[in-house]
């Protein structure tokens, strides 16, 4: 049974009803995070247990939203696995690097979690259709589980995402939206049609469950490793919903006692072309300005200001991590790499996190020996341009 208890907001602190349909804190405009009721989960919860159910990532359902498991909306996401990669180690100048290879869930990237969350949710509250705006891969995996539920979806997307993108949203039958400009362009037409239609907007962090589905890759990452962490959590950053639900997942398993004091350093990796978290975390902010003429071939890199920049500049700072941008070119190579040292076909996201750890080696912010996981979010067979 879910644990969960409340939604709170991080900026003020005020709690709400969890069992009610929610999008924001409007006057913090912050997202809400999930608060579960962790002392009772922790005496009904059996670390070990879990790990010998089927492996999605609804074997975490007491640490997910849904009240009743017969509305979970499931393509059997989650149940990655975690690789050592040590030939591409070498090649990169680490010596122990885990990949998480999240290009294995149904739709071919991360976001599979998250809309399995947000659309089981949002069915059991009641909601009939959504709306979401998305640089691709979203909107792709907003398209599928709103199929699997028989429930209704329009995307909003940028008229340069890619082909993939738009053919899995028209096969799934959702409504394709072209939008001329950028993701946040694509979010305030995917706004105003919410607002006509009553249709619910699963917009990145802007309703609370698209980040619960994707902190299952931090249960999952403990659960991998035998139940510890490694030093160094390298996250290619675009809303930030995994960095930050990784974070979030690290806090709830050491309240349940689950792993012990030690915490990986979080590293987001954007790309040159639109780096709005970097910016801010070198001027050392707590919100992102928006990078405007925002460019670069990874699309789901392409978003010029996250609505979470606060959560995110926070677990950057408060796990000891750090921010950096690597180019289009290092991407492309990287993901040659990774391809010809391992066999991985990463996406150029992925990609991205990879080829951020030879300028964090040379410059010794790696320590020799440290345990890297870098998160390949999606697979690079979506992207045959
Ligand atoms: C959405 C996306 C990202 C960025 O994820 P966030 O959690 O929004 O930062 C990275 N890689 C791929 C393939 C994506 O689709
Ligand atoms: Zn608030």
């Amino acid at each position: 049974m879910s644990q969960l208890h409340h939604l709170e907001c991080p900026e003020c602190g005020r709690s709400r009803p969890a069992d009610a349909l929610s999008t924001v804190c409007e006057p913090c405009d912050s997202p809400l995070l999930a608060r579960y009721d962790l002392d009772r989960a922790k005496t009904e919860l059996d670390r070990d247990a879990t790990a010998g159910l089927p492996a999605t990532m609804w074997r975490w359902r007491e640490l997910l939203p849904v009240r009743d498991p017969s509305r979970i909306v499931s393509l059997g996401e989650g149940g990655t696995p975690t690789l050592e990669a040590p030939r591409l180690a070498a090649r990169l100048g680490v010596r122990r690097l885990f990949i998480k290879d999240e290009g294995r869930n149904p739709t071919g990237t991360f976001k599979s979690r998250g809309m399995a969350a947000a659309v089981s949710r949002a069915a059991e509250l009641g909601v009939k259709g959504f709306v979401v705006p998305t640089a691709g891969n979203a909107g792709g995996a907003l398209a599928a589980y709103a199929a699997r539920a028989g429930l209704s979806a329009h995307v909003f997307m940028p008229d340069d995402a890619p082909p993939a993108n738009r053919l899995e949203v028209e096969r799934a039958g959702a409504g394709l939206h072209l939008v001329k400009g950028l993701i946040s362009d694509a979010g305030r037409e995917a706004a105003r049609m919410a607002r006509e239609t009553g249709l619910f907007d699963v917009s990145t962090l802007k309703e609370p469950y698209r980040l619960e589905g994707k902190k299952t890759m931090g249960f999952e990452i403990a659960l991998d490793l035998g139940w510890t962490l490694p030093d160094v959590i390298v996250y290619p950053t675009g809303g930030g919903t995994g960095l930050i639900g990784i974070w979030k997942a690290i806090d709830e398993m050491s309240r349940l006692g689950w792993i012990g004091s030690e915490r990986p350093r979080m590293v987001a990796v954007q790309a040159e072309g639109c780096a709005p978290v970097v910016r801010a975390f070198r001027g050392g902010l707590d919100r992102c300005e928006f990078a405007a003429g925002a460019r670069t071939l990874a699309a789901g890199l392409r978003v010029p200001k996250p609505y979470a920049d606060r959560l995110i500049l926070r677990t950057l700072r408060e796990s000891g991590g750090t921010a950096l941008t690597v180019t289009d070119e290092e991407m492309i190579r990287t993901r040659e790499a990774a391809a010809a040292c391992e066999g991985l076909q990463v996406c150029l996201e992925g990609a991205a996190a990879l080829a951020a750890l030879p300028p964090l080696a040379a410059s010794g912010w790696l320590r020799p020996g440290e345990r890297i996981l870098c998160l390949n979010t999606g697979t690079s067979l979506k992207d045959l341009a």
